[in-house]
């Protein structure tokens, strides 16, 4: 997401800093006292404004989530809607700003029970393939952080990076719970929070594509 540069950017960012984490000096285990409780742990990344996460952690209250994100700009959106009104600000959420190709230095393994990927950026060149958040070296940071049960799940607009996706499954071995092409016409619509891109290209009249992994 590509943002005009923001105006005081970092002290807006710091005056979330009740809900936003540095990165450790050793990686998050399931049990890190980043929230109040101890309670399973879920990860969404490239969370963009927010919207997916602040709805999620507020319809499951018994799950810790974190949302990463790379693009400061983008990040201090999100966790100024977090930060919103203090009584209504939940608990099991919080923010970090980083890369998904660093989440070795954010989590230890086997620390998520689940990992939400919405409408990653496509990188539709081919040249670029390595940087498609499903490229094999991604999934595989994914499914090392994860526990053995644990989940991945993904949603996009995007046909190409969909199938991409499907291939990258199947060479490191992974095969699909569930795939749907149109999760809004599919059983699996059922509880689905949409995220701002979401509502757009849905509006827009894009299927939308979704899947979910379990790790053995
Ligand atoms: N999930 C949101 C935003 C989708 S746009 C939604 O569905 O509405 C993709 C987001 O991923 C952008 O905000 C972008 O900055 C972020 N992103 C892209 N590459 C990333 C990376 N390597 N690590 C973390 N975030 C990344």
């Amino acid at each position: 997401m590509r943002m005009r540069k923001k105006k005081h950017g970092a002290e807006r960012l710091a005056a979330c800093s009740a809900i936003l984490c540095e990165r450790p000096e050793v990686p998050f285990t399931g049990e890190s006292g980043n929230f109040p409780r101890v309670a399973p742990i879920r990860l969404e990344i490239g969370c963009g404004k927010g919207g997916f996460s602040c709805a999620m952690a507020e319809k499951n209250p018994n799950v810790n989530f974190y949302a990463m994100e790379k693009v400061s700009d983008v990040l201090v959106i999100a966790a100024e809607r977090a930060m919103g009104e203090a009584d209504r600000r939940p608990d099991n959420l919080r923010f970090l700003r980083g890369d998904a190709a660093t989440l070795p230095e954010w989590f230890a393994d086997g620390a998520l029970e689940g990992i939400y990927l919405n409408f990653s950026d496509p990188w539709p060149k081919a040249g670029h393939k390595k940087r498609r958040l499903t490229y094999r070296a991604f999934l595989t940071l994914y499914f090392n952080a994860l526990k053995a049960g644990g989940f991945l799940a993904l949603k996009t607009d995007n046909d190409g990076l969909f199938d991409f996706t499907l291939e990258e499954l199947e060479f490191l071995g992974y095969t699909p719970l569930w795939q749907t092409r149109d999760l809004h016409a599919s059983p699996y619509n059922e509880g689905n929070v949409m995220t701002e891109y979401e509502k757009q290209f849905s509006e827009a009249g894009k299927n939308i594509n979704a899947l979910y992994v379990i790790k053995p």
